[in-house]
């Protein structure tokens, strides 16, 4: 079986644009719910999800609304929460039309300066009620101005401490930037990876939660290409070696959009550690032009390295989202 840990839901129907519009115009006149049919659901993904899963062989998607509209820093608390539950929703309808193709994560209903723990009632409305494995959790809920604590901190402790208890890793996801400097998906998703990791290299979090686990999507953002100066930064401040200080809680995904650099992610991080991904349909849409394949079609560079064992090749595709998602048992 071939998991891809990373997918969104990028291609909603339009009712979901046009509520949303509503809501931040005139709240007083959005109705409950989006109008989007099950009709409407099935078009937006049988021409692109589900026709890109069975054109590169892949089985299943873990999928949650699409990062960029998430917009932690647009409105206020109560704007995050009415439309992260609609996002959810939605979600979980796509998932429950086509269970066998699709299992849901949330969205959390993160605004700047309000206490994580405050995204507890949707996570756990999510997964307890809902069915959902997992959610993505955003360091930077200003939208690029990084205004919260590090995501090691107690602020996020509580939330942490639920996700412990129902057993959900965190994918680390950050929004759209509203930052002119951080382009959102070649800068700021990337930036995020990177400061997520160092954030948690500095600090005891995994002694506090052994069992904590985050996924850092993008391959992991510059981390596997500068892996020795993660190491020699750890051991000049006479931290553990990385293995012992975060790789039982911290994974990378394969989101990486070309062979040279999936072959870097292979060689340097474990393969215990390494989740199959491709983000699809997501941040980079086009067709390489030097191979004549879609960039995201991370498939095919993990097939077409001949040094990979068997077994560890079954890991990268399933058995670690299996130990990462301990929720999803299909
Ligand atoms: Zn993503």
């Amino acid at each position: 079986m071939i998991i891809d840990c990373h997918g969104h839901y990028t291609t909603a129907p339009a009712g979901l644009g046009i509520w949303r519009k509503l809501q931040l115009s005139d709240a007083k006149r959005i109705s409950s719910n989006p109008k989007i049919s099950d009709d409407e659901i099935r078009d937006s993904l049988e021409s692109a999800q589900l026709r890109i899963q069975r054109e590169r062989g892949t089985d299943l998607t873990f999928f949650s609304p699409r990062a960029g509209s998430m917009e932690h820093h647009v409105g206020d608390e109560a704007t995050s929460i009415s439309w992260s539950r609609q996002c959810n929703d939605l979600v979980y309808r796509a998932c429950g039309l086509y269970p066998a193709n699709f299992v849901p994560v949330c969205q959390l209903p993160q605004s700047p300066g309000v206490p994580p723990a405050n995204c507890i009632p949707e996570l756990e409305r999510c997964v307890r009620e809902l069915g959902f494995v997992g959610c993505n959790l955003n360091p930077d809920p200003s939208g690029g101005w990084w205004k919260e604590p590090p995501l090691t901190d107690r602020w996020w402790y509580p939330l942490y401490e639920k996700m412990v208890e129902l057993e959900v890793p965190a994918m680390v996801h950050v929004s759209s930037s509203c930052n002119p400097a951080f382009h959102f998906t070649g800068a700021h998703y990337l930036n995020a990876d990177t400061t997520a990791f160092m954030q948690f290299l500095t600090s005891d979090l995994f002694k506090d939660f052994p069992t904590l686990k985050f996924v850092i999507p993008h391959g992991g953002g510059a981390v596997p290409y500068h892996w020795g100066r993660y190491r020699g930064l750890a051991q000049d401040m006479q931290r553990p070696p990385l293995k012992e200080l975060l790789l039982g809680n911290v994974f990378f995904d394969t989101c990486v959009y070309h062979q040279p650099g999936i072959e870097l992610l292979l060689k340097v991080i474990p393969a215990d550690n390494i989740l199959f991904a491709s983000e699809m349909v997501g941040a980079v849409r086009g067709i390489d032009p030097e191979t004549g394949q879609y960039y995201d079609d991370t498939r095919r560079y993990i097939d077409a390295i001949s040094s990979i064992s068997a077994a560890d090749k079954k890991k990268i595709f399933e058995g670690n989202v299996r130990k990462v998602y301990p929720r999803f048992k299909g």
